[in-house]
């Protein structure tokens, strides 16, 4: 590379993907330089991580934590600052060339807007930000200026490079299937909290790894796909794919298919949206298709997997009701983790939301946060009722 160095700011950087950017950053120090990071609770690690990195700032966005004592132990210089906004402020300033956005839920979708809408280029690993706010967001957002980062996503935007999107005939997003694939509904009433919290393939944190265990995680991305790559919903296919190497597929009008495949690492696409539109050395495993044997494909099965189809209701709909299913999934997913419902009663709740709902266009962020507290309420009042 030429030149300077890119500078990063991290918001969300304790999370998940937080620490996988920062692994990135480590390994590509001569190119990368952070200079600003975020965490919501988890100020130890974010001290930690700006001492090792040299961040000029960083910022704590949770008040109950801002006066932490672990903050005494910044390095010399480093500017701390508290509160959501100021997080967002921190990373419009000249010295931020690319900020990626990890936070966890709702709070994602505020920064994204704000961000875009300043001009700067983010790393979107949010999945609220477009499940909920694409109509607000992506026509703000110039191309390129959006860097996606889950790994279904990377893979997308990479089977386009040198491609027209016009000339898509559909997109194939793989799903491992989750630790429940192949159960009935029956016994998916069964399941703990322990055995949602295995999955086969990646390692996250509670939330998504629930997400994935319902397949509401592929159906949130099948919406957010929508909003990225503007393909209509009916044109985006779920398909099982158990080994999870091939990360997702594009298939052209001309019937010819891009694939992208690796390991599953979450680094390779963290780095991507980091080093794009370079590629890098990276230390993720490599696969050997000599050994691989052979690539599984199945159809979802919807009925059982009812999140998915509730996703797919929701982003054909469009307007408000994603943003109505994203809320009461997450009371749901945090009633279940909490022990206050069965993991079927998940999409009921959810479900019970959306019939509630009269869908309206989106129009301001305002309204947005609006419907998402209604949503979260009415879910609220349906884990009540499950008790009762
Ligand atoms: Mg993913």
């Amino acid at each position: 590379m030429t030149g300077a160095k890119k500078r990063v700011a991290i918001l969300g950087c304790t999370g998940s993907v937080g620490l996988q950017t920062l692994d990135v950053c480590r390994q590509h120090a001569d190119r990368l330089q952070v200079v600003a990071l975020s965490a919501h609770t988890r100020t130890k690690s974010l001290v930690a991580a700006a001492r090792d990195f040299g961040a000029s700032r960083v910022c704590v966005t949770d008040p109950a934590h801002a006066h932490d004592a672990a903050l005494t132990g910044l390095p010399r210089g480093c500017v701390a600052l508290q509160g959501m906004e100021r997080a967002v402020q921190m990373c419009l300033s000249e010295d931020v060339d690319i900020v990626v956005v990890s936070v966890v839920g709702a709070a994602g979708l505020a920064a994204c807007y704000e961000l875009v809408r300043a001009g700067k280029t983010v790393a979107i690993a949010n999945k609220e930000s477009l499940v909920v706010g694409g109509d607000l967001i992506m026509p703000l957002a110039r191309p390129g200026q959006l860097l996606p980062v889950d790994s279904e996503h990377s893979a997308i935007f990479q089977c386009y490079l040198g491609e027209r999107a016009d000339e898509t005939h559909c997109i194939w997003l793989t799903c491992s299937g989750g630790p429940f694939f192949g159960r009935t509904r029956e016994e998916l009433g069964r399941v703990t909290v322990a055995d949602a919290l295995s999955h086969p393939t990646w390692s996250m944190g509670s939330k998504i790894t629930i997400d994935s265990a319902t397949l509401m995680n592929k159906g949130l991305e099948r919406i957010e796909a929508k909003h990225l790559f503007g393909i209509p919903m009916e044109d985006i296919r779920v398909v099982i794919h158990r080994q999870s190497k091939i990360h997702s597929m594009v298939e052209f009008a001309d019937g010819s298919v891009m694939a992208h495949l690796g390991a599953s690492d979450m680094r390779i696409p963290c780095q991507y949206a980091l080093s794009y539109p370079e590629r890098w050395e990276s230390p993720a495993p490599r696969v050997d298709f000599r050994e691989l044997g052979s690539l599984d494909f199945a159809a979802p099965d919807m009925e059982t997997f009812h999140c998915l189809a509730l996703a797919e209701w929701a982003g054909t709909v469009g307007g408000t009701m994603p943003c109505v299913l994203n809320a009461a999934n997450e009371v749901a997913v945090g009633a279940f983790l909490s022990g206050s419902c069965s993991f079927t009663d998940i999409d009921a709740i959810v479900e019970r939301c959306m019939d509630a709902h009269g869908v309206e266009q989106v129009q301001s962020l305002e309204q947005l946060l609006d419907i998402d507290a209604w949503s979260r309420e009415r879910a609220r009042e349906a884990v009540r009722a499950l008790a009762r």
